[in-house]
């Protein structure tokens, strides 16, 4: 398997392997990566996947998807890394993703049982064992530095924590975070995660970032990289939970399901797609927005339009407060019919010139709903509670404010005989002032975070300083 970039002039490119864009992220044209062509799944070999799931388990069912995928990695090693990560003791169950019935033709896939309560553990798990494997294959060590508001940073600290040849420089706004939050990142005590508290926003820490990734010789030096959710991996590990939530909720190949998911920047539902696109039966893609509604706007109209800071809204679902959609690009070159000059166009040039681009007037647009069965609805603050609440009342279930997003457009978007499956993204004691004001009560904790905000902290405040977060790496580096 040879994958290419989405900005990629057709017949122009090299393919590249698995492994060289595995430690990668944006392509060298600005692009993202995706493979060829998607792999095509027989009947048989849906029926095969069935077994595999029931009777081996999600990790032998993630190393028969992956396969498909990675051809440079010995296959009895990529099947040892799939056992290492998926195990019912880092994601509290032998299914791994169960599912819930909530009512009549409506399942919940439990996706946030890892060591972050988010959906994010999903990919970023098995991500710091591939980074492991491959940095120790090639003798090399990665510094990963990011900037986190939340739930990206401590999904990749818990997946990078003892890792070896992995460093995680975390930045995050001092002071921003949930109690909760802080807790979770500022108690692991690993020698290789450096917490980093910077005295600004969430932008001043994504500023620094920048700042280090545009200074070439640095980042060259001291081996910088990052694990954002480009990242083609963590792309395709959440691609085996479509699978597994399928085989779950149907017994026979000739049944479709749709999936709604809460979305943000197009991970998640991007591997949806995938999914589809290698022929899982599925009918609908329902994409859930909360008040940053770039995505939803664009599959009503066909119209993308990236907003402004002063237009992104900080909501009760923040992990889906997003300006723009990052993976978004990926979907939009195979609706171009995977036309990389056109896609080009697009992105870098009428986005960072208008900052929007139009596809609502030509006839391709009405593929993404018709050939590529994408449909999309908002939830507000209103909304999420409503939805939280009536769930609690009908059903005794918490869930929490990005899957109440997901659950209320899929409520929308049901359609006689078709199971729909709303993906869980995050649990409520996550986010429990809202799930107060919804429900008046506290969300349940699970027993192995009970008192983590009483728990040391391990975390250096620092000003919004480039030369400063270089002087700590660089130090890092020299032990
Ligand atoms: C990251 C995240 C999302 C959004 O996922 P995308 O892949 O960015 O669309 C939704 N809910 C939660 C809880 C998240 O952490």
């Amino acid at each position: 398997m040879k994958y290419i970039s989405t900005r990629a002039a057709a017949g122009s490119s090299e393919g590249k392997r698995f492994c060289e864009i595995l430690l990668e992220g944006l392509a060298p044209d600005g692009g993202l990566y995706l493979p060829e062509s998607y792999p095509q799944i027989s009947d048989a070999t849906l029926s095969q996947w069935r077994k595999v799931y029931h009777e081996q388990g999600y990790a032998d069912l993630a190393f028969e998807i992956l396969s498909l995928y990675i051809d440079d990695i010995p296959a009895a090693d990529l099947r040892a890394l799939c056992a290492k990560t998926y195990t019912a003791e880092v994601f509290g169950t032998g299914e791994i993703v169960p599912l819930r019935h909530l009512e009549d033709g409506v399942w919940i896939e439990a996706l946030s049982n890892g060591p972050t309560l988010a959906f994010k553990d999903m990919a970023m798990q098995l991500l710091g064992n591939l980074f492991e494997y491959e940095l120790a294959r090639r003798g090399e060590e990665l510094n990963i530095l990011g900037a986190t508001s939340g739930d990206t940073g401590s999904a990749a600290e818990y997946a990078m924590r003892g890792k070896k040849g992995v460093r995680v420089f975390m930045t995050s706004p001092y002071g921003r975070m949930s109690p909760f939050q802080q807790a979770q990142m500022f108690s692991l005590m690993d020698a290789n995660i450096f917490n980093i508290a910077v005295k600004g926003v969430f932008d001043d820490c994504q500023d620094m970032v920048k700042a280090v990734s545009n200074d070439l010789e640095f980042k060259r030096k001291y081996r910088i990289g990052t694990v954002n959710s480009i990242n083609w991996a963590r792309l395709l590990a959440q691609v085996v939970y479509y699978f597994a939530g399928y085989i779950q909720a149907t017994e026979r190949n000739s049944q479709k399901v749709s999936f709604a998911v809460p979305s943000g920047n197009f991970g998640n539902v991007c591997a949806g797609h995938v999914a589809r696109m290698m022929g899982l039966p599925i009918e609908k893609l329902v994409v859930a927005t909360n008040e940053n509604d770039v995505l939803d706007e664009f599959f009503r109209t066909g119209s993308y339009r990236v907003r402004g800071t002063a237009d992104t809204h900080e909501t009760s679902s923040p992990s889906m407060d997003i300006s723009k959609a990052s993976n978004f690009e990926r979907f939009v070159f195979d609706l171009l019919g995977r036309d990389g000059a056109r896609t080009k166009a697009l992105f870098a040039d009428a986005l960072n010139k208008d900052g929007r681009f139009e596809l609502g007037t030509d006839p391709i647009f009405s593929e993404a709903a018709s050939r590529y069965g994408f449909v999309s609805g908002k939830s507000t603050h209103a909304n999420r509670l409503a939805t939280i609440k009536d769930t609690w009342e009908r059903h005794g279930m918490v869930i929490d404010t990005h899957t109440a997003d997901g659950l209320k457009v899929a409520m929308e978007n049901r359609a006689n005989g078709v199971p729909m499956i709303v993906l869980e993204t995050a649990l409520p004691i996550k986010f429990a002032a809202t799930i107060v004001e919804a429900l008046g009560r506290e969300p349940e904790r699970p027993a192995k975070f009970e008192g983590i905000e009483a728990l040391p902290k391990r975390v250096q405040v620092m000003e919004a300083d480039v030369a400063a977060i270089k002087a700590l790496i660089a130090q890092e580096c020299a032990h």
